[in-house]
């Protein structure tokens, strides 16, 4: 993904803590035209897992899976960090996150994630893998099956993809930090 690499290492900018920002076309201000590229390569990279779902997470997820979604003509989920009042019939994990030093607790209806569900998790960042992890256990609690992930963004110093793959998980990242090391970016 030539466009998605030239932007990261133009308009990204580093945080102390090894935190990539690319809230210019990502994750505040979004590009349409680049999420439509991103979707239509993981619908590419996707397209013979025999998927019937995508899952996600709110925010940032929502849009490279809606585009993805639109692709392959299949329904998108996206994972609540808040558990509404009403929702039924739910299935709750939690997740830490790094970026923002806390633990929050995540849930899905079971009416959409079930056992009849073969899905793909999209999302921004594969940092450490916790959002990750919290998918696999709802999945794991739904009985539905995990045919593989797909990240936009890899940070693959923090760990997150080799924990992954190791479980053999099909992890296909657009873009691969290698370090942030001094503020610099370097992409594999
Ligand atoms: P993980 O759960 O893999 O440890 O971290 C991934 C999640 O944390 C993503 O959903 C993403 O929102 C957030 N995240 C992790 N690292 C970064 C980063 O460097 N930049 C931004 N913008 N978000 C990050």
């Amino acid at each position: 993904m030539e466009l998605l690499h030239r932007r990261i290492l133009e308009d990204g900018r580093c945080f102390p803590g090894g935190i990539l920002k690319v809230d210019s076309f990502i994750n505040h201000q979004m590009d349409p035209d680049l999420m439509v590229q991103i979707g239509a390569e993981f619908a590419r990279r996707f397209e013979s897992a025999g998927v019937n779902k995508i899952l996600t997470i709110e925010a940032s997820g929502i849009a490279p899976a809606i585009m993805m979604g639109a692709q392959m003509h299949l329904p998108v989920v996206f994972v609540k960090k808040k558990q509404p009042k009403t929702m039924e019939h739910m299935l709750v994990s939690s997740v830490r996150s790094f970026t923002k030093n806390r633990t929050y607790t995540v849930c899905i209806s079971a009416d959409f994630l079930t056992a009849a569900d073969r899905i793909v998790f999209i999302d921004d960042f594969l940092a450490f893998g916790n959002a990750a992890r919290g998918i696999i256990d709802l999945c794991n609690q739904a009985g539905a099956t995990i045919a593989g992930m797909g990240f936009i963004i890899e940070k693959a110093f923090q760990g997150g993809g080799d924990y992954l793959r190791n479980l053999g998980i099909d992890v296909q990242s657009l873009a691969k930090v290698t370090s942030l090391e001094d503020c610099r970016i370097e992409l594999a």
